[in-house]
């Protein structure tokens, strides 16, 4: 009898071990890396949440609270989704979990059936596929690549749904691209989302705060209230507010669905941290101008990072509207030698090189669902992204074809 379940045998290690082992052997050994794999703020927690918290801890914010969370930070949250949203949850309708990751991994424990579809567009945060194969559901994969600036069509969605299809994810903006859907671009998803009654959709909106150029986000939801019953909304404090450490996610959406989920969490991790979620309720209900100080800094870093990679030959960037990622395509340098004399075969290879003849850690685009491109985060400052950028770009201009 095997010691580790079968269900194990579905799961792939990350693909982005590989880079992060050898960039971790090379700190070790005293080269100068800069790492560009980091998918968190390079902020701090803005001060007031902290001292929320340290007060929270003095007055005794330590025992268990509810499991789905305490009332106080359920009621910020359907709050901030009235407020920011236009989406109105009763309180039975909101859950808080241990981040994001956690509320989403629940909900697709407590909703998918063995052989359930999950629709989920590519390149795809990491965690999707995997969550839906440890419940027991069929990932199904839809390309998005940079000629359709990374967004699902009416076409491809259709596509891909069958009799089967529980669920389709909607993460915008996006990680690992920065593209975050527009109203037109949400309005047409709808448009075809109403034909089929059956389908759920769990909206990701994770770097909703992270937006650029007086970009507007909506919800799905929001801009179709039709779908609001069957449209599951995720969000949490991780990257807003830089509280990636903390670990507080919420989500909202269909009163079963949350008792369900509940019930998973009572019997696996009880409630999320108390004092992380006193410092959440400050995180929503105190001050809000780190957020847009925030939204600027990373515009900025933005621009500095796609101003040198945009300079490199046979790499092509699209120019996200949110999050703090750029996503290069890099398929054409596939084939091209390093002066070493290896070829560069894939995004791994590239990856690899970058590491090596560059010194800097990206991941391979193929972690994310798709090959012919490499992931940066420049959550960084900004004199780590210049040089980083600097080095991918000699690296890159190193390559020969012939
Ligand atoms: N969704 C996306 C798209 C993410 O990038 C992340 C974090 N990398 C999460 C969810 C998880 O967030 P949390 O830290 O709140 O679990």
């Amino acid at each position: 009898m095997s010691l580790i379940s079968n269900i194990l045998d579905s799961i792939k290690p990350s693909p982005t071990l590989e880079v992060a082992k050898k960039a971790a052997e090379l700190k070790k050994s005293g080269v100068d890396i800069i790492s560009l794999g980091a998918g968190e703020p390079d902020f701090d927690t803005p001060d007031n949440i902290k001292e929320a918290a340290i007060k929270g801890i003095r007055d005794g914010a330590t025992k268990y609270t509810n499991v789905d969370g305490m009332m106080a930070l359920k009621e910020a949250v359907q709050a901030k989704f009235q407020k920011e949203n236009d989406l109105y949850f009763d309180l039975d309708e909101i859950i808080i979990g241990n981040g994001a990751k956690q509320v989403i991994y629940n909900l697709f424990v407590a909703s998918l059936n063995h052989g359930d579809e999950v629709i989920i567009p590519a390149p795809y945060w990491v965690s999707y596929p995997d969550m839906v194969l440890l419940a027991g559901g069929k990932p199904v994969f839809v390309n998005c690549d940079i000629n359709n600036h990374f967004k699902i069509t009416q076409e491809a969605l259709e596509k891909a749904i069958s009799h089967k299809t529980k669920w389709i994810i909607l993460n915008s903006p996006n990680n690992p691209t920065g593209m975050a859907y527009s109203l037109e671009d949400l309005e047409s998803i709808a448009e075809l989302l109403r034909k089929y009654p059956n389908i759920q959709i769990m909206t990701d909106d994770i770097y909703e705060h992270i937006i650029f150029d007086n970009f507007k986000f909506y919800n799905l939801a929001q801009i179709a209230p039709d779908l609001k019953e069957r449209t599951f909304v995720v969000n949490g404090v991780s990257k807003s507010y830089s509280m990636t450490g903390w670990r507080i996610g919420y989500g909202a959406g269909n009163k079963g669905l949350i008792k369900a989920m509940t019930i998973i969490q009572s019997q696996s991790t009880s409630n999320p941290c108390s004092i992380s979620q006193i410092a959440g309720i400050e995180a929503l209900t105190g001050p809000q101008d780190f957020i847009k100080t925030n939204a600027l800094a990373f515009q900025q870093k933005r621009d500095l990072a796609l101003s040198i990679l945009s300079n490199i030959n046979n790499v092509e960037n699209y120019k996200p509207e949110g999050a703090f990622y750029l996503f290069p395509e890099c398929e054409k340098l596939f084939g091209f030698k390093t002066p070493k004399g290896s070829i560069i075969n894939n995004s791994n290879d590239l990856a690899k090189y970058l590491l090596e003849e560059g010194r800097v850690a990206v991941v391979p685009g193929i972690a994310f669902g798709m090959e012919g491109y490499f992931r940066i985060s420049y959550a960084l400052s900004m004199e780590s992204i210049q040089e980083a950028c600097t080095r991918i770009k000699n690296a890159c201009n190193k390559l020969t074809s012939g």
